[in-house]
Parts: C-alpha cells; structure tokens; sequence
C-alpha cells in the first residue's frame, strides 16, 4: 500500500489551525499539516499537562496553549480531537472565544450525539462542519501519531442540516489534502455504518478477550501462549483506550443495540448448524465471509501479505 503524502502546498489551506486534544489522532492531524503546509500557523490544546510538554518537546505546534479557549482564539479552523464525552464541555469551553466565520470540526468516532453536544454551545456565525477519520491504531498518546496515518483512508464528513457549502468545502479540502478519500453522509447514517464496521467489532474483541481471562478450565498462560489461533487478533482490538470506547458505546447506544440485535440471531443461526451439524451451511457463510476480505484488499484498506504481513523474526518465523 503506498505511504506517500505529496509536497507541502505552495499556500496553505488555513492560516490557523487550532487542534484540542494531541493525542494519536491530533498528534497526526498536526504531523500532516506540518509535513504537507496545511495551515500557516498550528496551535495545540490539551487538558493533560503532561500531553502538553511532550507536545512542545516534539515540536508538533508553533503555539501550545493551557486552555481549549485559548487554543480555538483566532483560529480558522478547530478540530477537537478528545473523546467523544468530553465534546460538550470542550464546545462550551471555546464558544466565547471563537472568531465569526471560524469552521469548528471534531473527528470523533460517534456522530450525532457529537453534533448535538456541540450545537447546543457554538454560537452563530461559527460553522459546525463534524467529521471522522475512518483510521487509527490501538495506541493512545502524542507518541503514537505519525504523518501518513490518514493516507489512503476514508474521511466521513457528516454536516448538520443547513450547513453552508463553503466550510464543508473547506473541510473537505483540508482532509484530501492529509491524503484521504472524503465521503459525506447523514450522521445518523455514519453511526449506523460504524456501529456494524467498527463498533460491534470492538465489542466482540472486548467480550471474548474479557471471556477468556475469566475462564476456570483453562489457565491464562495458556491463553497467551496459544494465542496465535485467531484470539491474539482480537487481543490488538481489545487493547484500544478504554476511554474512548467507553464513550463510544454510551454515545451510538441505539445503534450498536440495533447492530448487536442482528449480530445474536446471526449467532444463534450459526449455533444451530454447528448443533445439526449442517456443514453445508457453514462452509457457505465462510466462503461468502472470505469475499468480503478480499473485497476490502481490492480497494486497498487491507494488506494482502499473509498474517497480516506481521515482520518475521531473525529464523524467518513471523513475528
Ligand atoms: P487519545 O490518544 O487518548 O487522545 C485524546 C487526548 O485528548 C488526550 O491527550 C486527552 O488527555 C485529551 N483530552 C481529554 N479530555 C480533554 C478535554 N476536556 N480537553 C482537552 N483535551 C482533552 O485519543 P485518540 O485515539 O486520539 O482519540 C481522539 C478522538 O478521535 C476520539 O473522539 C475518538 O473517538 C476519535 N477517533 C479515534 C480513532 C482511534 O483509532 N484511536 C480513530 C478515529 C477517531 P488525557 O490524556 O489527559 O485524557
């Protein structure tokens, strides 16, 4: 898959850009506007002090302010980039100080609960342009960014209803600019498409690691040992910050019940040919499973390398 971003733009797209929140995805929203010239001038917010240092010690800002208000002054455009609980008190936080015209935008992974805490703060003449970054890695912190993370990935911009064209517009230059493919959708309709790619997914890596370290019979050294046959997959998605899924699952409730409603009769289907022993049955839903990972490999979202192209060790094993 190609990692490259293009050169820094001639001009940039912005002339500041505030980002609250450094994290792994707002610690790379400033890598790619810093490596690609994005905004002229990027200032950074985060309640941490801690975050805070280690951003000024790795540079990824020109300003790094104390507080979300100080770091939205003046911005044209602001990407709050902290979990999706915290949005409503962020909102409140910047709405004083956010200039008129400024483009107010998040990436949190739930959108209308997002957009509805945000709405009920910013004040007129600031637009809301929501959107979520359809990349990531279970790793949390202004370490674990990196430039080209949203290269090749899909943006979802999910603009309330009423927004005006040209912030959206603005919005989506700026994420194809960071290397992604822009889609704009509903939020209502990005939370049911992500409650069944994403959130459901975690759930389950959640459920059965969590199953496994309680099991009685089996002993937890053997569960690490042997992990290597399909659980230490799960392990990955289980390992992601526990705040922010927290947040996840209490913002898109409707949807991932909804989601998870199919996900049990699906499963008591699959019970049942494994009970009646209807091998036919299960070989059909495998083959027809495979498809759609090869699907995703076409479109350049997966690498095709076995084991997910895991480094191999010294011996030649993988890793
Ligand atoms: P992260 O690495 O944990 O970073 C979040 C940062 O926000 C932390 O530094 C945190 O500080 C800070 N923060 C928390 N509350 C704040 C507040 N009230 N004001 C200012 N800063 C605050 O999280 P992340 O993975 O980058 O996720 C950030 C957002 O991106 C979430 O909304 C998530 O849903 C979304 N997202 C994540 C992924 C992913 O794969 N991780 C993918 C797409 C979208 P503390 O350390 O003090 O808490």
């Amino acid at each position: 898959m190609p990692e490259r971003l293009g050169p820094p733009l001639a001009e940039p797209l912005f002339e500041r850009l505030a980002i609250i929140g450094l994290g792994l995805i707002g610690s790379s929203i400033a890598r790619v506007a810093r490596r690609r010239n994005l905004a002229r001038v990027i200032v950074a917010g985060d309640a941490s002090a801690e975050v805070r240092a280690r951003v000024a010690e790795l540079k990824l800002a020109d300003v790094v302010a104390s507080t979300p208000a100080e770091a939205a002054r003046g911005a044209d455009l602001v990407i709050l980039c902290a979990p999706v609980g915290a949005m409503a008190e962020i909102g409140a936080g910047i709405a004083p100080a956010l200039k008129p015209g400024a483009i107010v935008s998040d990436v949190g992974s739930v959108k209308s609960a997002v957009v509805a805490a945000l709405a009920a703060h910013l004040p007129a003449g600031v637009h809301l342009v929501p959107g979520h970054p359809v990349a990531g890695t279970e790793q949390s912190g202004p370490d674990a960014g990196f430039a080209t993370l949203f290269h090749n990935r899909w943006f979802i911009i999910t603009p309330p209803e009423g927004a005006q064209a040209a912030p959206v517009d603005a919005l989506v230059a700026f994420w194809r600019a960071a290397g992604s493919n822009v889609e704009i959708m509903t939020p209502a309709h990005h939370d049911l498409v992500l409650a069944i790619t994403s959130h459901v997914p975690h759930l389950i890596a959640y459920n059965i690691v969590g199953t496994a370290a309680d099991l009685e019979h089996v002993t937890q050294s053997e569960v690490i040992k042997f992990s290597a046959g399909g659980f230490r997959d799960f392990t990955r998605i289980a390992a992601s910050d526990p705040t922010m899924w927290r947040d996840v699952f209490l913002n898109n409730k409707e949807a991932v019940l909804e989601m998870l409603g199919r996900f049990n009769e699906d499963l008591a289907a699959l019970q049942r040919m494994i009970r009646w022993g209807d091998g036919q049955g299960l070989f059909e839903l495998f083959t027809r499973t495979r498809a759609i990972r090869r699907s995703i490999i076409a479109q350049g979202q997966e690498t095709d390398a076995p084991d997910f192209g895991r480094r191999p060790t010294g011996d030649g094993e993988k890793a």
